[in-house]
């Protein structure tokens, strides 16, 4: 009966980024969480461990993707807190991610060590669930962003302002420590990666603009004040991810070139 033993297994999963330490109301464990969200099976992992204990560039990334994958999850989503680099993206604001810049270094970014393979990322994130979140973000009449590219740095110290201006001058609309390698590594899992974005501030500032210096208790008075935000729109995106998948996710490795 493997079948049915496989059909059981969470083919969703969720990484809960700063603000996002459960699926429910339940105890509280260290490492994964497998309960009722969305109406689903739905396995959780906190991304900073229960708590808020592990900083960004210590994170497990492969670790935590080597985990989803064993619990059978397909399609991953993804929350992050973000700073801002453009004006008209607000603290606040959502934003569904579609492109990434890494500027991280020293992080152990690909499951394949032992043999040549190169993943495509030029579409990192899933497209057929990004058109799920804008559609379940436009009917519960969030603010938020269709797309955005994120730079994703080392840390855990926030950006001076000549990064910041560096930044956004080369493309990134928003700003993050997590992002990468996450997203990647699912890649090379063929999973589906979404990841929903809130804005928590201004980074070191928009150009012209007296912005107050972001500060760790401001982001995460901001977040704690979109969690509930977050999690409707997380339950309504999960209440409508079927198994079948209509993107091409699944083919990543596939396609990738192997030498
Ligand atoms: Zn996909």
């Amino acid at each position: 009966m493997p079948a049915r033993r496989s059909a059981e297994k969470p083919y969703i999963g969720i990484i809960g980024g700063t603000g996002m330490y459960r699926i429910d109301d339940g105890e509280s464990e260290r490492g994964m969480q497998i309960g009722k969200f969305g109406g689903k099976r739905v396995a959780f992992l906190p991304r900073h461990g229960v708590g808020h204990s592990i900083p960004p560039h210590m994170i497990g990334y492969k670790e935590n993707i080597q985990k989803l994958d064993d619990a059978g999850v397909s399609r991953l989503i993804s929350t992050t807190a973000v700073g801002s680099l453009r004006e008209d993206y607000r603290p606040g604001d959502l934003v569904i991610t579609d492109q990434f810049i890494n500027m991280t270094h020293g992080r152990d970014d690909t499951f394949f060590h032992d043999k040549v393979v190169h993943v495509s990322t030029a579409y990192p994130y899933c497209s057929e669930l990004r058109e799920v979140a804008a559609d379940s973000a436009k009917a519960l009449g969030y603010r938020f962003h269709e797309s955005g590219t994120v730079v994703v740095v080392n840390g855990p110290r926030f950006s001076t302002r000549a990064e910041s201006k560096f930044f956004g001058s080369m493309g990134a609309d928003i700003i993050n420590m997590t992002q990468y390698p996450e997203v990647a590594l699912a890649r090379e899992k063929g999973m589906c990666y979404l990841n929903i974005s809130v804005i928590t501030d201004y980074d070191s500032g928009i150009d012209g603009k007296e912005i107050d210096q972001v500060s760790y208790e401001e982001v995460n008075r901001v977040f704690e004040a979109n969690m509930e935000k977050v999690r409707t729109l997380l339950s309504d995106i999960v209440s409508k991810i079927g198994n079948e998948r209509k993107c091409d996710c699944g083919s990543s490795l596939d396609m990738a070139v192997k030498g």
